[in-house]
């Protein structure tokens, strides 16, 4: 194929750009009923487009154009998650304010996104630091505090010292218990926060992910992971001074009681070998002893690490009741029990739990087995805990029960047990005592408490930024000073901010409605919109945004704001894009920037290379050369293009265009199933093998004009989702109509089964001629005769495969024109019989003789000899015999 003139791809993605933006083909007007929601996650503002972005933002934009061609309404909307800690940073270093840096930034990734030919309905930008964004934050804060799902608690919070501000659990990274966003350990602190009750939700939020079957699995998992619900009992342990030791007060007489203390336990199966008990640090008996004994109060402040790979406790005088036993075991306080988890102690088994077992032998308590593999065999727990369920042994009456049995038999037997459920999912912390952000719609007065914001007064608007170590907002006196809307007193506003989290938990809901001013959302076309088709974006939000994001719509949904109670229908996450293996990352140097691939190459290049690199959940490698052969390719297309503009075809329909309408035909077909799966280079590959035959077509026959125009047309078509410019121009090139991004998508004109197996067909004979030329040695074929099978044996195979009968044979058997075959049947069918599970799908005789007669200019082409095509009963009575419905015979001369 002739290369044309480098076709000039700035100039041409430009003008295109401008067309479409003249047009407006991308807006959906309100009135659109049932439109197909395609939604990017939304990026941060940080200030250019990465390539991560790139590949995003081009799966659903591709996903998007296939559907607008395919003739549906599409909504497919973008904005700015342009709150948060890192602008305030950037804004300190820049020596200038968040809002001025958070919306250059925004100008220019704006500009950047128009720059790929994303196709965004830019009338329903959103951007979240923008009041008419956070009020809509603040309404619903209020809201969800009418519903009793917010709360103001008093919390150990995670306080990272270098950002200065508090991050919740999620943002709380790894084993090391490093900042997110700095990597600086994080420390514990007390504060009064704002909560909102996810919790609440926990088992809906669980249960509902069975059904979200357009999810990743991995997804799913990790949020049940993250909820980590877990069925278990809870029972009580008395606790109190040992009656033989020394009181730590000194005081003589009654050793002191502490009453029942509870505890949390999966494995109440066990509890005939609770040999220790260990409290929190933060527990209150703990705290209590601290105050009075200095080891427990050096262990606590000092030596304490919940993180820390070895459990590390100190004992105490205390002695806690084993329920089941009425034994005494020794109480400990320990830092691998929580404070915030279950209920702050804990009963130590041991024999059967890891970590207990570790705790023990440090502190060198007893180690019992009472749960076995079976009766007969107890096993050795001096090195090792043995952790799975089993029989029970050592536990009196319950011996030889099996774990399961024993903790329903125990739960009724001890007086205090009870089931219980415990997740591990916490409410979510929202309060944030940075300035970029939502400002908490609450003001403080001495008399009435805290106050919600009348929603006519909202937004509460954040004040000018000033510099200073602490939260800007404390520093706003008279912003911060404002009167009790209740009472009328002197009050102050609450200067914490919300987690950006909030921000991003309903943003896709206001695309709906950007513009409307009494509502976050129109509620009735919120529920004709909604949810989201296709959501793609990072694995990173597998937990927090995804999370929150369901929460808050099921909330809404219970609010009789919304009738749907989940927002993402369909999850894709897609993988990274790597350099040299590694994630690309601009501390480490490894970028690639966008922008200089798409002067270099053009945005089309870009799209088309990472479309077809991988299917969007793999990581792959950027790779220089994978760049310039897609730059490659579009070139050669622009090329064949304009030569066929530029010449006339008078060429037959003959055989040969015919088999190329059948290859065009199974390109779409195949096309259409891979566009609706998001697997775009297998799309792809498909559409660039179409482009290459329709080369061959062109330079080695004498083609069919309007075949090798149909041929072009759909390449066109079907490349113009992922390479959208370039298309336009060589859709106008063919005198195409209108824009083809409104162009009808193609459909095949065949039955794409028919399809399938007639390219499955001609390839296999293809391969079997090759394999014998190569096994016989075969220099210079002159002949090559394909023949076909004898529509007996269709007929045969037809019958094997619908047959449930035992012996196939017979059932042939009984058919004239199969028994009338004698030997070759009986063989036939014993083939039949042994095949039987994997008996193959073939086309009617009829047109298993009509698709190879349609290849066989290509068998000519490719082994330059003749080809004859044989019906079973013109050839060779020997040759024929090898033939088989699906699987020609072939003699070569
Ligand atoms: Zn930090
Ligand atoms: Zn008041």
């Amino acid at each position: 194929m002739q290369t044309r003139r480098q076709f000039d791809h700035t100039e041409i993605e430009h003008r295109w750009q401008e067309a479409w933006d003249d047009a407006d083909v991308f807006h959906i007007p309100d009135e659109a009923t049932d439109p197909t929601y395609v939604l990017g996650m939304f990026p941060y503002t940080s200030g250019q487009l990465h390539m991560g972005h790139v590949r995003n933002y081009t799966i659903t934009d591709a996903y998007a154009r296939y559907k607008r061609m395919d003739g549906e309404n599409v909504l497919h909307p973008m904005g700015w998650d342009s709150f948060g800690l890192p602008a305030e940073n950037a804004a300190i270093e820049r020596d200038t304010n968040p809002r001025d840096w958070t919306l250059s930034c925004i100008d220019t990734m704006r500009e950047q996104m128009e720059g790929m030919g994303f196709g965004y309905d830019w009338e329903r930008e959103i951007t979240t630091c923008q009041p008419d964004y956070y009020r809509w934050n603040q309404w619903l804060f209020t809201r969800f505090r009418e519903e009793g799902l917010v709360e103001r608690e008093a919390a150990e919070i995670n306080w990272c010292p270098s950002c200065e501000t508090v991050l919740a659990d999620e943002q709380v990274e790894g084993d090391a218990e490093l900042c997110w966003r700095c990597d600086t350990p994080v420390e514990q602190r007390e504060l009064d926060q704002w909560f909102l009750k996810i919790t609440e939700y926990a088992d809906e939020l669980l249960d509902d992910l069975d059904d979200l079957d357009g999810w990743p699995s991995n997804v799913r998992q990790m949020q049940r992971n993250w909820i980590g619900r877990q069925h278990g009992a809870t029972v009580e342990f008395e606790v109190s001074e040992a009656a033989t030791s020394e009181t730590s007060s000194g005081k003589q007489g009654e050793p002191r009681d502490y009453g029942p203390v509870e505890v949390f336990t999966t494995r109440l199966d066990t509890i005939f070998g609770v040999t220790f008990f260990a409290l929190a640090p933060g527990h209150p008996i703990a705290e209590e002893l601290a105050a009075e004994d200095d080891d427990i109060a050096h262990f606590v402040e000092e030596v304490a690490d919940p993180e820390g790979d070895e459990p590390q406790g100190v004992p105490t005088d205390l002695t806690a009741t084993n329920p089941a036993t009425g034994e005494e075991i020794p109480v400990f306080v320990a830092d691998f029990v929580l404070s915030d988890v279950g209920t702050g102690a804990l009963m130590g088994v041991p024999g059967h739990d890891s970590r207990d077992h570790a705790f023990a032998t440090s502190m060198d308590v007893d180690i019992v087995p009472v749960v076995a593999p079976s009766e007969d065999d107890v096993p050795d727990v001096s090195e090792a805990a043995y952790t799975e369920d089993g029989a029970l042994v050592n536990s009196d009456d319950y011996d030889g029960l099996d774990s399961d049995e024993a903790r329903e038999r125990l739960e009724g037997d001890i007086e205090s047990a009870a089931h219980d459920v415990q997740y591990r999912l916490r409410d979510w912390g929202i309060s944030r005592q940075r300035y970029w952000g939502t400002p908490i719609p609450i003001i403080h007065c001495e008399e009435c408490g805290p106050v919600s914001v009348p929603d006519e007064d909202l937004p509460v608007e954040l004040p000018e930024f000033v510099r200073t170590t602490g939260n800007p907002l404390d520093a706003a006196d008279e912003w911060k000073h404002v009167n009790c809307p209740e009472c009328g007193a002197d009050a102050r506003r609450e200067t914490d901010t919300m987690d950006t989290f909030m921000d991003s938990s309903w943003y896709f809901l206001r695309y709906v409605s950007p513009h409307l001013d009494d509502a976050p959302f129109d509620t009735e076309r919120a529920d004709d919109w909604m949810p989201v088709d296709r959501y793609v974006g990072g694995i990173e939000h597998a937990v927090m945004h995804l999370l929150y994001s369901r929460f808050v719509t099921k909330s809404l949904s219970d609010m009789k704001l919304l009738d749907h109670r989940e927002p993402f229908t369909n999850l894709v996450t897609q993988g990274m894009v790597l350099l040299d293996g590694d994630k690309m990352s601009k501390s480490k140097g490894n970028v690639v920037s966008p922008q200089r691939i798409v002067e270099e190459y053009g945005a089309d290049t870009a799209r088309l290379f990472t479309m077809q690199a991988a299917q969007p959940e793999k990581d792959f490698d950027w790779t220089e050369e994978g760049v310039k052969s897609s730059y490659e390719f579009l070139q050669r297309l622009a090329g064949a293009v304009e030569s066929f503009a530029e010449s006339t075809f008078d060429g037959d329909h003959d055989e040969i265009a015919e088999y190329v309408e059948r290859e065009i035909d199974a390109t779409v077909a195949i096309a259409n199933d891979e566009f609706e799966s998001l697997t775009f280079n297998g799309a792809l590959r498909e559409t660039q093998e179409l482009t290459s035959l329709l080369a061959r077509y062109r330079e080695e026959t004498s083609p069919h004009g309007p075949t090798l125009e149909r041929g072009l047309r759909t390449v066109v078509k079907l490349l113009a989702p992922v390479t959208p410019h370039i298309c336009e121009e060589l859709w106008s090139d063919l005198g195409g109509e209108g824009f083809v991004v409104e162009a009808e998508w193609p459909e095949p004109e065949s039955d794409p089964a028919e399809l399938e197996l007639a390219r499955q067909l001609v390839e296999n004979t293809q391969e079997d001629v090759r394999h014998i030329i190569s096994v016989a040695d075969i220099d210079d074929p002159e002949r090559i005769d394909i023949v076909v099978a004898a529509p007996w044996q269709f007929k045969a195979l037809d019958l094997a495969r619908e047959s449930d009968a035992d012996n196939v044979i017979g059932e042939l058997m009984q058919e004239d024109e199969i028994r009338k075959q004698g030997d070759a049947a009986a063989k036939y069918g014993q083939e039949l019989q042994q095949e039987r599970q994997s008996l193959p799908e073939t086309l009617s005789p009829e047109r298993e003789q009509v698709a190879l007669r349609r290849a066989t200019w290509l068998f000519q082409r490719e082994f330059d000899a003749d080809v004859r095509l044989l019906t079973a009963e013109e050839a060779d009575g020997d040759v024929a015999s090898k033939a088989r419905p699906g699987r020609p015979a072939i003699h070569i001369d």
